[in-house]
Parts: structure tokens; C-alpha cells; sequence
């Protein structure tokens, strides 16, 4: 899965560390709050796309930058 520029491994691990269930939309970078670690596809709020994903989600991709 190809993910937005903005999302390197400081911004994922901090938001897995901050334990306040946030999201990030691989598509354009926007945080999503309010999500589950473990969630996948969930709609974005800022651009419309099926690709919020819990901070914990990219953690597994392993292709963080
Ligand atoms: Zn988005």
C-alpha cells in the first residue's frame, strides 16, 4: 500500500505511544481520532477515502520510511 509522505515512523510511533486512539489517512496524512488501533479502512473525514488506519496498523506494514 502506497502511504502519504507525511507518515514516517516518529509520527506513527507517537501516535501509538500517546494511547489516545488515533488514526492516520494513508492518503493524505490527516490524524483521525477516535479509532481503534486495530481499525482498517475506515473513511477519512478530510478526503473522503476508505484509508484511516490504527496507529498500531502501520506498525505492521513495515514499510514506514
Ligand atoms: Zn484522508
Amino acid at each position: 500500500m502506497k502511504l502519504h509522505p507525511s507518515i514516517d515512523a516518529a509520527r506513527v510511533i507517537q501516535a501509538v505511544e500517546g494511547d489516545d486512539c488515533m488514526g492516520l489517512c494513508a492518503a493524505c496524512g490527516a490524524d483521525a481520532y477516535g479509532v481503534e488501533p486495530d481499525a482498517r479502512k475506515y473513511e477519512c473525514e478530510e478526503c473522503g477515502a476508505h484509508a484511516v488506519y490504527g496507529a498500531e496498523e502501520y506498525l505492521f506494514m513495515g514499510d514506514l520510511a
